[in-house]
């Protein structure tokens, strides 16, 4: 039997948003109410709940409503995820949560040191029951019942600095410390023009993505020869926590993105039959 759990103690973090480049005080407070709630204290400290019909992407995962937005959750949703915190207030003065240099690595050091609190509520654990397979163009993700909680993610660019990554997880935090959480985030100098023409990518720099041009890594060493399908495998956790629970099941990605990512979850919440509670666990 597992137990809902927050943090022992609140966090703080400063950086900057990758997207908007805005600078941003991020805090994490530990709550009992067993849920994750946003607050926006630039906004009379409007409260955001994370529920997947309020989920767009835009090159990231956010939150909208008719208060407003809070951009880029997936690497520290990833973390919490992983960590098992499912009741939480993250508080921010901004509409986009710090990038941080590009990686879950500072939120996952953090929520280590500050330890967690087990909380009276029990966690209502899922697994995937049935396969399925959803699929846009070249892209897919598949689903398979698992013991455990797997991820394997194939990636395959033109790039002589990319090539074809294959890696496959158990997801959990001793794996995730290992393997993911450090990863960083790649971006090609050639798109930086046209994402800042819609407002992304304003607060991009060597020191927060790994930068290619259209030969080689501008910014090196990589922290991983892999390091980016590593990177979409913390992408691909970050948008799983949207399915709530801790959830069993052999995920399979093939060259895709937060858009399928997000069509994979809402199929899932949709459609009860291939996602049940598991009292096994
Ligand atoms: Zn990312």
């Amino acid at each position: 039997m597992a137990r809902k759990r927050t943090l022992e103690r609140d966090l703080e973090f400063f950086g900057f948003g990758i997207h908007s480049g805005k600078p941003v005080d991020l805090r994490l407070i530990p709550s009992d109410s067993g849920e994750i709630v946003f607050r926006r204290s630039d906004l009379k400290n409007s409260e955001f709940r994370l529920s997947l019909e309020n989920i767009k992407t835009k090159n990231c995962t956010m939150l909208v409503t008719d208060q407003g937005k809070i951009q880029t959750l997936e690497h520290l949703l990833a973390v919490l995820w992983v960590y098992g915190i499912d009741s939480l207030t993250i508080e921010l003065n901004q509409e986009e949560i710090p990038s941080m240099d590009g990686s879950a690595l500072h939120f996952a050091r953090a929520v280590q040191r500050a330890g967690l609190r087990e909380l009276p509520e029990e966690k209502n654990l899922q697994k995937i029951t049935q396969s399925l397979i959803i699929q846009e163009e070249e892209a897919s993700i598949s689903v398979d019942p698992d013991a455990e909680l797997r991820i394997t993610y194939q990636i395959e660019y033109e790039h002589p600095s990319i090539k074809k990554q294959e890696l496959s997880v158990v997801v959990n935090p001793k794996n995730f410390k290992k393997e993911i959480d450090s990863s960083l985030k790649l971006g090609f100098i050639e798109d930086v023009p046209t994402l800042q023409k819609q407002g992304l990518a304003l607060g991009g720099s060597y020191n927060n993505t790994v930068v290619l041009d259209k030969t080689r890594v501008v910014n090196g060493p990589l922290r991983y020869p892999d390091e980016f399908v590593r990177h979409k495998i913390l992408d691909l956790i970050g948008d799983l926590s949207l399915l709530g629970n801790p959830v069993t099941g052999h995920f399979i990605a093939k060259k895709a993105g937060h858009d399928l990512h997000l069509r994979v979850v809402r199929f899932l919440l949709e459609n009860p039959e291939y996602l049940s509670p598991d009292d096994n666990r």
